[in-house]
């Protein structure tokens, strides 16, 4: 069987989801009081994407330093593949999606010298006090270079293993 490592991160502004993201994606649990500790967190999780092919996923979440909004090069490093997280009730962080995507284009390329694929997730998109349209996350998408995106939310366990299984299958048809 052929074995892939990949290393994907999980950015964007604090308090959008990202640990629970990955800890509902890893874990399958949502815990509302579930924080990681401060600096950059691991997680790994292992697919078995076809009979043929194993995929090991890396899995690196900023946990407690997006008020810098720029990473140090070392996170970005090797990185194959990386989510970009806002929160659809907050319009600030669907702003820093523009800072965000910028820093990793800036910062980080595949060895072919393409930029990484990236998708846009909407979190939280089960709450009521909804502040960005699908229409506008879709054009921004599309303008910014995002692979794809999806409108999810972790509370719900919505969309969260098929915006995951977007990324990879993105990563491996590079
Ligand atoms: P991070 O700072 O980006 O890692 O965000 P956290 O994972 O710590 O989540 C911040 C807060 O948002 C926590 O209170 C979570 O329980 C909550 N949260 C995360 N995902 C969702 C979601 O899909 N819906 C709702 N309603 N709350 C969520």
């Amino acid at each position: 069987m052929n074995e892939h490592l990949f290393k994907i991160l999980v950015i964007g502004d604090g308090e959008v989801g990202k640990s629970s993201f990955l800890h509902r994606y890893v874990n399958g649990q949502f815990n509302k009081t579930y924080k990681m500790t401060m600096g950059v967190d691991y997680s790994l999780k292992l697919l078995y994407w076809s009979d043929k092919e194993k995929v090991r996923l890396h899995l690196w979440d900023i946990a407690g330093q997006e008020r810098f909004i720029s990473m140090n090069r070392i996170y970005y490093k090797g990185a194959l593949g990386c989510v970009v997280m806002f929160d659809v009730t907050n319009p600030t962080s669907f702003r820093s999606c523009r800072h965000w995507k910028q820093d990793l284009d800036n910062k980080a390329m595949l060895p072919n010298g393409d930029s990484i694929p990236c998708i846009l997730l909407a979190n939280k998109c089960d709450l009521a006090q909804r502040a960005v349209t699908t229409d506008s996350i879709k054009r921004f998408s599309e303008a910014n270079g995002f692979v794809t995106w999806m409108e999810i939310s972790v509370k719900e366990n919505m969309n969260v293993g098929e915006a995951m299984r977007r990324l990879v299958q993105e990563i491996m048809s590079v």
